[in-house]
């Protein structure tokens, strides 16, 4: 059984629908990131995951569960945190830690014995007595996170847990779901650092406009494209005329009097040769790097687009 399992999820906020039809899973000991463009609903998907929000459609269960908003039995499986601050800003991290405890109805020497083991694992054994208000922004990320988890549950859901964040405030955080995917629980982040998204899960959901265009390990998602690479040709003529010669789903990009393409090598290479030849370019040099994993998710949305536009679908499905 998945640890997350959505099914055909929609939300509707009056005219907009900001969901139109999710499908997700993820296992046990994964970390799933979430990415897309403003507004292509990753805050929504995750609410709906978290319960706290009531979806227009479909269906989403946590281990099994049912979620429903308001169900304490999904309260008890899941923590969130949610983008903004959510921690008691005049409360010691000791002091919040110990409230949300007791609302999650634990006590006594268990909720002493994991507030010591939140406050060791996340590193904030010297800021226990600080005010969450005075902490940096990177101590209020690992407080949120230490109430989010105080009642152990299976299923750690983060909206952007990193922004904003310093270099070494990102490592530890990274660190801290690591760690927590690795006890076998299941870790999903939204987050706009599509770098970041690749170097620390095991699979990958983009969505746009309300619904997944493509999933994956990041690996698979580098194989969507068909292109591990990109084709760096200098060209001595009219190198606009020359790309705009190319096909698109060749994704051809000019930087002065350089050309960038990405998909197959030789398709690459022989399309490249084709329209400089018919424009009357001259090919100078050609080299090859690795894709960033920028491109990567620039060229899925484009490869999503142009199938949406030859098989005459709406925007999004819908
Ligand atoms: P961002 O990257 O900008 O945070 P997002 O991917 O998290 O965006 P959502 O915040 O889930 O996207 O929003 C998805 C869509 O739903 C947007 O069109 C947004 O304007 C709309 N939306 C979100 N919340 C509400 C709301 N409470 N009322 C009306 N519309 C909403």
């Amino acid at each position: 059984m998945p640890a997350i399992e959505v099914e055909n999820l929609t939300k509707r906020y009056g005219r907009v629908w900001a969901l139109k039809g999710v499908f997700m899973s993820v296992e046990k000991g994964e970390v799933a990131a979430v990415l897309g463009p403003n507004g292509a609903g990753k805050t929504t998907l995750l609410k709906a995951i978290a319960g706290a929000l009531r979806p227009t459609g479909g269906r989403v269960e946590v281990v099994g569960v049912r979620v429903r908003p308001g169900d304490p039995r999904v309260k008890s499986l899941i923590g969130y945190v949610a983008e903004g601050p959510s921690f008691f800003p005049e409360l010691s991290v000791e002091e919040g830690l110990r409230i949300v405890g007791s609302l999650h109805g634990i006590g006594g020497e268990e909720l002493r014995a994991r507030i010591e083991d939140i406050i060791s694992e996340l590193g904030l054994g010297p800021h226990m007595k600080r005010k969450y208000a005075h902490l940096s922004r990177g101590l209020r990320r690992r407080a949120e996170i230490g109430a989010a988890i105080i009642h152990d549950p299976p299923v750690l859901i983060l909206d952007e847990p990193t922004l904003g964040l310093d270099v070494f405030s990102v490592i530890a955080l990274r660190n801290i779901i690591r760690v927590f995917a690795k006890k076998g629980k299941a870790v999903v982040i939204a987050t706009h650092n599509i770098a970041e998204a690749m170097s620390i899960s095991d699979r990958v959901f983009i969505l746009r406009n309300g619904v997944v265009i493509a999933s994956g390990s990041p690996k698979e998602l580098r194989r969507l494209i068909g292109a591990e690479e990109a084709l760096i040709a200098k060209v001595e003529g009219d190198a606009e005329r020359v790309a705009e010669t190319i096909p698109t789903a060749l994704g051809p990009r000019v930087e002065g009097n350089t050309i960038i393409l990405t998909g197959p090598a030789h398709e690459c290479l022989t399309a490249l040769l084709k329209a400089a030849d018919a424009v009357g370019a001259r090919v100078v040099s050609v080299t090859t790097k690795e894709l960033t994993w920028e491109e990567v998710f620039m060229r899925l949305l484009e490869k999503r687009s142009r199938e949406e536009r030859a098989c005459q679908c709406p925007l999004g499905g819908r």
